[in-house]
């Protein structure tokens, strides 16, 4: 057989008639829409840091060219890019690639979270559940990693926390700043996103004018002790405390009738 012959047997082999109805699915070739695919060629532009945060996305003009399509591929690329988060369309502007951040990340898919905790109430239990245990790491690794610095700024934040016991709202905002602070200590950007997080998710079912008077003075205390546990490096310690607070504070976080 010619190579010429061989290469016609091959191509003959893809057309539809000739594929044999037996072959398993993984080996059918997928055609794949043009701007898919223009859309992972940008993003790898973008993971080989070709195109680094900030910078001006090249003209719809250069990247027709670049790729060999037309307009409406490269368009509908970059609204997905957008879509994602990857870049910013600015109208009458050139778009531009995004910095990326564990915060910003997770921050894309609050709408989603907030639907799933509202649609299905048992998740509400799932996400009171892994924030524990994520607070409770998180405290331990604080207590051995914490500078004074960190332990002078975990007081300050109580003691602002205990300057707004008559607005409730003040309060529960400067509760939600001392968790933050404690993740910070890890040093650990997704750490703190991911705290930053699921306290957001949590927060939104916290029915603060009906369930969070009355303990006020019990959270301060509860704060002030994982604070001192953190200043001793007892790590173990500050995990107990901090689950303690958490299960009592836990039941507050509830759906709206
Ligand atoms: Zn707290």
């Amino acid at each position: 057989m010619t190579r010429r012959d061989s290469q016609i047997a091959a191509s003959d082999s893809l057309t539809p008639g000739r594929i044999s109805l037996e072959k398993p699915a993984a080996e059918k070739i997928v055609r794949r829409k043009l701007s898919d695919q223009v859309f992972d060629r940008l993003r790898e532009l973008i993971a080989r840091g070709e195109l680094q945060p900030g910078d001006p996305m090249p003209s719809e003009r250069d990247l027709m060219e670049r790729f060999g399509v037309g307009r409406p591929a490269v368009r509908e690329a970059l609204q997905s890019m957008h879509t994602m988060g990857l870049i910013t369309i600015t109208h009458g502007e050139r778009s531009r690639v995004n910095e990326l951040s564990a915060g910003s990340v997770l921050g894309r898919v609050d709408e989603v979270a907030r639907l799933l905790l509202s649609a299905e109430p048992e998740q509400l239990d799932h996400l009171k559940e892994a924030r524990g245990m994520f607070e409770c790491g998180v405290v331990r690794k604080a207590a051995e990693m914490a500078t004074e610095t960190d332990i002078a700024d975990l007081r300050a934040l109580v003691e602002q926390q205990r300057a707004q016991l008559a607005d409730r709202a003040a309060f529960v905002a400067a509760d939600v700043a001392f968790h933050a602070r404690i993740a910070a200590i890890t040093g650990n950007p997704i750490i703190a996103a991911v705290s930053q997080a699921m306290l957001k998710w949590l927060f939104q079912y916290h029915d603060v004018l009906l369930h969070w008077s009355g303990n006020e003075a019990l959270t301060l205390d509860e704060h002030q002790e994982i604070v001192k546990l953190i200043a001793d490096r007892d790590g173990a310690g500050a995990a107990v405390a901090m689950r303690a607070h958490l299960d009592r504070s836990n039941p507050r976080y509830q759906h709206h009738g």
